[in-house]
Formats: structure tokens, C-alpha cells, sequence
């Protein structure tokens, strides 16, 4: 059978006559004219099978969709305007007043305050949970619970979590489970077929401004389902919202969506070059990169990321595996946070930023109080977490980079 990222490049449309050129148009419209009354009045905008109005697809807007699903191994795709926006929808689509949604305690960030902030307002509830410790998502699911956030690996902490594990749970419970894949992308591991046997989680949300993009010039985000049922309550959601997006941004992301495989490796080969040489200076306490031994979730990473049976886009990474380009380092408690500021100030090639996905490397230190407060239970660390995104400079030049920043300390 094909890899998904062949048939992601070889994705049929239908060119203008006599056009049939590598890349699609790109179509822009507000109003989309109908021949006549009849043909107005029964147009359905729910499906694919006609235009109704800009803000609810274009066919620019519905091959980026396709190619998605495409990516990500599901069947039908919804374009919002950021990732964030994707986990809103989610939100906003499945839970109503009295319900309770869980999300991961290392969870992105800002999905954390949509649940504490609107959701909250909206009554509903939200409690985090361990998901290193799948007993705590047992004990926290309750017949409020209709929604169960998954992410892998955890944003900034870098755990990743027994997915298969955590899925099952969610499935015996009868509690729908998504997972925010920015990280896998669709290429580390199929969201939803882990094992060839066809078990995964029920929706992928996916920030297409990180790897999708790979330019760090696009925001917009993308939810995927291989259920019709979940997929028409998203879409009804996705329409009386008004979550449509612009048609230059899809345009950009058709244009990245090709190379998406190789630059991923890229970034990947990179962080774990640079990954290893953190491991073995003596500034550092601990490396979190679930590719590398010894950080937390590792052997998890390795059964869903780097088994044979891997029926991800990518899978032609064998025993190695594939990975994000994004790793963790936790500095020795001897140097204060003020000294892990300065030692990112004085980073010349790693850019201080957020997000990650594109071509330059960025940086960014985090809250050592924010970290053992908020983001993960039992954190064992005392000193300062930085968190790298590694784009694609050649990795000696990082490399050096870095060591110059740290003989500075
Ligand atoms: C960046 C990111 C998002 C949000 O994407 P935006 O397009 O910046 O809103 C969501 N989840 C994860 C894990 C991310 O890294």
C-alpha cells in the first residue's frame, strides 16, 4: 500500500481545462453566484458537493481539507482560522452546560485557559489529569465527562503518554477523545490507526501553523475525524461560528503541505543531535525528548513512533522513528534564572519566539514556579526549563551557538 504522504502529492483535483499544473488555483469569494431560485434554495451547504458561500468552503479551501484528512489518516477535515481556534471548535461542538471536559495538566497552554476562561462561563467544567498515569484518568471520568484532551508529546514538558492506553480508557467509558497532534503531525504516528488494527482517538486538532505551515508566517488549525456523526456536529458548530479562513493562507499551506515529510525529518535529525549533546553537558540536569532515553515516556514514544506496524504518513523512518523537532532542557538548579535568561539572550541563531515548526530555531525559557504549580504533578526538577524549537540551520552551526551561550554562564 502507499504511504498517505504519496498520496498526499499525488492528490487528485480538477484543474481548469488544459491546466493541469502541480499546485491548484486559489479561489477567493464571498458570494458564489447560483444559475437560478431552485438551484439556491437547494444547495446544501453541509456538503461537499457544491459552493453556498465563501465562509464555508471554497475548492482551495476543500483540497487543503481533503489533504488533510488525507495526512492525518481520517476521512473528513475542517479549516479554522488558528490551532487554537481547532481546540475551541472541538470545545464548542460536543460540550454544553453541566458537562465536564479533562485535559492533560501538561496540556498547551492556552487550551487550559479557554476551559477556565469561556468554557467556565459557559458552565462548564474542566479538571485536569496526569496522563502519565492512565489510573488517573480512570478515576477522574465521571457521567458528566463528555470530552478527553490528549496530547503527545505534552507541550513544554516533552512527556508522552501511553496514547493507546489513554484511548481505550476514553472508548469503554463512551467518552469521546481528542488529541491536539501538532507535534506528530500525521507523519510520527497515525492519530487514528496506532497499530494497524484501527484503534485511535476520535478527533485530531492540529495547529497548521507549526509543521503544515513551516514558515512561520501562517496561523490556522485543522480538526479531523473518520466519524460522520462527530464530523456533522463539528461542521454545524464550525458554520454558525463563522470559523472560515482566508484563501492566500490555505494557498501557502498547499504550497508547504509537499515537503512536509522531509522537512520533519529534518527538524527531527537536528533536536536529536542537539537533543544527545545537551545530555552530555554538566549544566544541564535533564533532557526531555521523548526520542532520547531517559525522558519520561520514552518507551511510549518508541511502541507508537518507531514500531514496524506504524501505519503513520512518514513510516519509512524504521527503527529510528520520527519525532518533532522541539525538545526541553531543565538546567542545574546552580544557575538562577536570571543566568538561563542570559544564556538565551546571548543565543545568536536560536531566535527568542513563539511557536515552532519553522525554519529558524527559536528559544524560549519557562517559569520553573509555573512548571511545578500548574503544568505537571510531582515535577522533580528545581531549575529552569528552556524549550527549543529547531528549525533548519545546518546543526554544527546550532550547535556552536549553543555552546558559546553556555560557556558564557
Ligand atoms: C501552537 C499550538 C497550538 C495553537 O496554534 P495557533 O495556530 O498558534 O493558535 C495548539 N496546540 C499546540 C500543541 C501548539 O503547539
Amino acid at each position: 500500500m502507499r504511504k498517505p504522504i504519496t498520496d498526499l502529492i499525488h492528490h487528485p483535483y480538477q484543474p481548469p481545462a488544459h491546466f493541469a499544473a502541480p499546485q491548484p488555483g486559489v479561489h477567493r469569494a464571498s458570494t458564489v453566484f447560483f444559475a437560478d431560485v431552485a438551484a439556491m434554495r437547494g444547495r446544501d451547504w453541509k456538503t461537499k458537493a457544491g459552493y453556498t458561500y465563501g465562509l464555508h468552503g471554497t475548492p482551495t479551501t476543500f483540497t487543503l481539507e481533503e489533504r488533510l484528512a488525507t495526512l492525518e489518516g481520517g476521512t473528513a477535515c475542517l479549516l479554522v482560522p488558528s490551532g487554537l481556534t481547532a481546540l475551541a471548535l472541538v470545545a464548542f461542538a460536543l460540550l454544553k452546560t453541566g458537562d465536564e471536559v479533562l485535559i492533560p495538566n501538561n496540556a498547551y497552554g492556552p487550551n487550559k485557559a479557554l476551559a477556565a476562561g469561556e468554557l467556565a462561563n459557559f458552565g462548564i467544567t474542566h479538571r485536569l489529569y496526569d496522563p502519565m498515569e492512565p489510573d488517573d484518568l480512570v478515576a477522574k471520568l465521571n457521567a458528566r465527562t463528555r470530552l478527553v484532551w490528549l496530547e503527545a508529546a505534552g507541550s513544554v514538558t516533552m512527556e508522552f503518554p501511553d496514547l493507546p492506553a489513554l484511548t481505550a480508557i476514553c472508548r469503554a467509558h463512551g467518552v469521546v477523545s481528542a488529541l491536539d497532534n501538532t507535534w506528530g503531525a500525521g507523519l510520527a504516528f497515525n492519530p487514528f490507526d496506532f497499530d494497524g488494527s484501527g484503534q485511535g482517538v476520535d478527533i485530531s486538532a492540529h495547529a497548521l501553523t507549526k509543521y503544515p505551515s513551516g514558515g512561520g508566517d501562517v496561523l490556522m488549525g485543522s480538526v479531523t475525524t473518520r466519524d460522520d456523526r462527530l464530523h456533522n456536529a463539528l461542521k454545524l458548530t464550525h458554520m454558525r461560528m463563522g470559523f472560515g479562513v482566508g484563501a492566500n493562507d490555505a494557498e501557502l499551506l498547499l504550497r508547504s503541505l509537499p515537503s512536509i515529510a522531509l522537512r520533519y525529518a529534518a527538524h527531527d535529525r537536528s533536536a536529536r543531535t542537539l537533543a544527545r549533546w545537551f545530555a552530555s553537558r554538566d549544566e544541564i540536569a535533564q533532557v526531555l525528548h521523548p526520542a532520547i532515553e531517559g525522558s519520561p515516556g520514552h518507551a511510549h514514544w518508541r511502541r507508537l513512533c518507531a514500531a514496524p506496524s506504524s501505519a503513520a504518513a512518514g513510516g519509512e523512518a524504521g527503527e529510528q522513528g520520527l519525532a518533532a523537532g522541539l525538545f526541553s532542557v531543565v538546567f542545574d538548579e546552580r544557575f538562577s534564572a536570571d543566568d538561563v535568561d542570559r544564556f538565551c539572550d546571548s543565543l545568536k541563531l536560536f531566535r527568542l519566539g513563539y511557536s515552532w515548526g519553522g525554519p529558524v530555531s527559536l528559544v524560549v525559557p519557562y517559569d520553573v514556579g509555573l512548571m511545578r504549580d500548574a503544568a505537571v504533578s510531582r515535577w522533580p526538577h528545581r531549575g529552569t526549563l528552556v524549550r527549543f524549537s529547531v528549525g533548519l540551520e545546518a546543526v554544527e552551526d546550532l550547535q556552536d551557538d549553543l555552546e558559546q551561550a553556555l560557556s558564557g554562564l
